[in-house]
């Protein structure tokens, strides 16, 4: 397969292509079955055993402890931000946010709409280059939870460590880098995450929940957006994205065939570092966006000193097979996505194509 993108898309994003090579195996006709995984009911015991074991794969992987939930559920990350402070935002509390970018704003926009909300932190004043200090977020003793965004994909920065929030339970959006480097779960209260980055294809939701935190959703809200209705019936209350939930488990059993978590956030390590030290050592031709000390081991934003030459960039980067390396309209200049699938030999071409572009432009 010589003729695979230099996939840097910031989702969805690329997979790899040996998952992609085992779901086109299993396309037609899924292990004996006769049909495809897509033509079969949810409740087969064939589909279940994916279904669960997707599940299994992501305890182990990344040890997620037993007093929590593994769910699937649908309407993205976008979704749990409305999902979150129903279920935890009690009407005399507070949840408090900490706002790193784009995304925790659209996080704390929704939570606006069911209840009380505080900034606990901001880096708004530093134009989103990086995330709040840990030290800074302010953790009221009554609050709901406090949000935080571990990796803002758009501004790509990243929190290197997350804050110790006590009894108030934490919660992440991880839903741009789950998976990329070890995370102690167990101090979280909920985790969740679009899969469309680093778990596979868009169209299922993880959200990983305190057993106890699920069991106190308020019982007015709509079945559907009760993550105690979710938990009971296993995710499959209504029909999953089983298509979805049958990728994610290729996905991470090829993210256990590498060594899992702890290895990938290794190479994440090394395919950015190629990246960053390219922007570091050009003289300022290119500027990194995010300051060094938040910088994202998954989405490398950049500026070319003027935006001609960053249209040129794209341009010409387009005809030598590099795809989704233009920045979001909010942040503009460039932007390289490396998730979990993108390979090394990638941010190695990448890296030498910017080389190259500075000695024909610089
Ligand atoms: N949070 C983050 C950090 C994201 O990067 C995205 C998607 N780019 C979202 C939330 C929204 O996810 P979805 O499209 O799955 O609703």
């Amino acid at each position: 397969m010589s003729n695979r993108a230099y996939n840097f898309n910031a989702g969805p994003a690329a997979l790899p292509l040996e998952v992609l090579q085992q779901a086109q195996e299993q396309f037609v006709e899924f292990n004996g079955a006769g049909m495809s995984i897509m033509e079969m009911s949810h409740r087969s015991a064939a589909y279940e055993q994916v279904h669960n074991e997707a599940q299994s794969l992501l305890r182990e992987l990344f040890g997620i402890p037993d007093n929590y939930h593994v769910l699937f559920l649908q309407g993205g990350a976008s979704m749990q931000f409305a999902m979150l402070p129903m279920n935890l935002l009690a009407p005399s509390r507070a949840a408090a946010y900490a706002i790193s970018g784009n995304w925790a704003n659209k996080a704390v926009k929704e939570a606006r709409l069911i209840g009380e909300t505080i900034v606990a932190a901001s880096s708004e004043g530093d134009g989103y280059r990086r995330t709040p200090a840990i030290t800074d977020i302010v953790i009221p003793d009554d609050a709901a939870y406090v949000h935080v965004t571990s990796n803002e994909t758009i501004e790509g920065t990243q929190y290197q460590a997350f804050p110790d929030t006590g009894n108030v339970p934490l919660a992440a959006d991880m839903s741009s880098d789950i998976l990329s480097r070890p995370v102690d779960v167990s101090k979280f209260g909920v985790i969740y995450a679009g899969a469309q980055k680093n778990l596979g294809p868009s169209g299922v939701t993880l959200v990983v929940i305190r057993n106890d935190l699920a069991a106190a959703s308020p019982k007015s809200l709509p079945s559907m957006l009760r993550y105690e209705t979710h938990v009971k019936n296993n995710s499959l209350y209504n029909t999953p994205p089983s298509f979805a939930i049958y990728m994610v488990n290729l996905m991470l059993k090829w993210i256990r065939s590498n060594g899992g978590v702890g290895e990938l956030a290794k190479v994440n390590q090394a395919k950015t570092a190629l990246i960053y030290d390219t922007i570091d050592n050009s003289g300022g031709f290119y500027t990194g966006f995010a300051l060094p000390e938040s910088r994202s081991r998954m989405n490398v934003t950049f500026r070319i000193r003027n935006e001609e030459l960053e249209k040129l960039f794209i341009k010409e980067s387009e005809q030598q097979g590099f795809i989704g390396l233009k920045g979001h309209r909010d942040v503009g200049g460039l932007r390289a996505s490396v998730y979990n699938a993108v390979p090394m030999a990638s941010c190695q071409a990448l890296a030498q194509f910017m080389i190259d572009f500075q000695r024909r432009n610089g």
